[in-house]
C-alpha cells in the first residue's frame, strides 16, 4: 500500500474531520501516500484530488462538516461515471480507498470494489446511526446532543405558556435519534413517519397531562423521508382533538457543530484502524463501533440490506 486515497460522501456529519486527519496521519505514520478526493465520489470522477499532509490536517479534529467537502453523484450511480472515477484512481496510482459516509457511500464503495478491484474500507459517518452492525456512526452522538439541547430550550418556552410543541428532527428511516432524544428530554410522545400513528392516544395524554397540571408536553416526531410531517400532526389534533400546538423543525442544525468528545475519538480511533486494514487485508471492510470497541467488519451487499428492524434502538 504506497497512496490511500479518502473521501467524504452523502450528508456530512460532525466527526468526518477527524476521521480524515485520522487516515493522513496514520498515513504519514507508515510513510504511504494519502490522497484526499475532494467532493466525494463526484470528485473521482472529475479527479478532485489533493495530497494530505501531516500539516494538511492540522485544526480540523474539532471542526464540523467535512473540510474534503461531500456531495451526493448521481454519475457515480452508472457504470461510466464508476469508469471516470477508475480512472482517476489509476492516474493517480491509488491503492485503496477509505468512504467516510452512509449505507449508500458504503454500497457506492462496494460497487466500485467488485467492478475494479480497489480495495475500500468504509468509515460509518452519518448522524442518522441507520448503519448495521456498528452502535455508533460518526456524528450520531453529536447530533444527539445539539436536538437534545435544541428541545430543553424549547421546553423553557413551551412550560412558559404551558403549549404543546411538536419537534421533529432527523433521521429519515432511522428512528434512532427520534428515540433517545425523546427518552433524554422527557418527551410525552415520540412519532415515527412509517408507524401508524394513534392520535387519539396522544390526544388524551395531553389532555389528560393538563388535567393534571401538566405545564407543557413535548411530541418528538421522526422526519422521514421528507420533512414536514409535523404539520399533518398539527393539522390532526387540531381539526379532529381541538389541540393547538406548535412545530419547530429542527433541521440542518442537527448536522452541524463541533463534534463531541465521543465522536472525536470514535473517528480517530476508525481512521486508523481503516488504514491498518488497508495495510494487510485487501477485502471490503466497514470499520465498525460495537460493544466499546472498534472492530473491523466485512462489507457486504446483505450487510446494507439488513431491516432497519434490526438496528439497535435504546
Ligand atoms: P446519508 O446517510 O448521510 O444520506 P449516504 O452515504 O447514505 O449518507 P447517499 O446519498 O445514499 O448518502 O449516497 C451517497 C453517494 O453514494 C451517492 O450520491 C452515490 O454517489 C453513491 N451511491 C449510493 N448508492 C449507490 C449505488 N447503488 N451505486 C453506486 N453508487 C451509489
Amino acid at each position: 500500500m504506497k497512496n490511500i486515497g479518502v473521501l467524504t460522501s452523502g450528508g456530512d456529519s460532525p466527526g468526518m474531520n477527524s476521521a480524515i486527519r485520522a487516515v493522513a496521519r496514520t498515513c504519514a505514520h507508515y510513510d504511504i501516500k494519502c490522497t484526499g478526493i475532494v467532493r466525494g465520489f463526484q470528485g473521482l470522477i472529475e479527479n478532485n484530488t489533493k495530497v494530505l499532509y501531516t500539516r494538511s490536517v492540522r485544526g480540523i479534529i474539532n471542526r464540523g462538516g467535512t473540510f474534503l467537502y461531500s456531495a451526493r453523484s448521481d454519475e457515480f450511480k452508472t457504470k461510466e461515471g464508476r469508469k471516470e472515477a477508475f480512472k482517476t484512481i489509476e492516474e493517480n496510482e491509488i491503492d485503496g480507498l477509505v468512504v467516510i459516509g452512509g449505507d449508500g457511500s458504503f454500497t457506492g464503495g462496494l460497487i466500485f470494489m467488485e467492478e475494479y478491484n480497489i480495495p475500500v474500507v468504509g468509515i460509518p459517518g452519518t448522524i442518522d446511526n441507520d448503519l448495521y452492525g456498528t452502535s455508533h456512526t460518526l456524528g450520531y452522538d453529536t447530533a444527539l446532543n445539539t436536538a437534545t439541547e435544541a428541545i430543553d430550550k424549547i421546553r423553557d418556552t413551551a412550560s412558559s405558556h404551558e403549549r404543546t410543541f411538536i419537534v421533529e428532527v432527523m433521521g429519515r428511516k432511522s428512528p434512532s435519534i427520534a428515540v433517545h432524544v425523546g427518552v433524554c428530554c422527557g418527551a410525552e410522545n415520540i412519532i415515527f413517519p412509517y408507524k401508524k400513528v394513534d392520535y387519539d392516544r396522544i390526544a388524551q395524554d395531553i389532555k389528560h397531562g393538563i388535567k393534571k397540571g401538566k405545564t407543557s408536553s413535548i411530541i418528538i416526531v421522526g422526519e422521514g423521508e421528507k420533512p414536514g410531517m409535523s404539520y399533518n400532526v398539527q393539522r390532526e389534533l387540531r381539526e379532529n382533538h381541538q389541540l393547538v400546538a406548535h412545530v419547530c423543525i429542527l433541521g440542518h442544525i442537527q448536522r452541524g457543530g463541533a463534534p463531541t468528545h465521543q465522536d472525536r475519538f470514535i473517528a480517530s480511533k476508525m481512521g486508523n484502524m481503516a488504514v491498518s486494514h488497508l495495510m494487510t487485508s485487501s477485502k471490503a471492510a466497514a470499520i465498525c463501533y460495537e460493544n466499546g470497541g472498534i472492530k473491523v467488519k466485512s462489507l457486504k451487499k446483505k450487510i446494507l440490506k439488513m431491516k432497519l428492524q434490526n438496528i439497535k434502538l435504546v
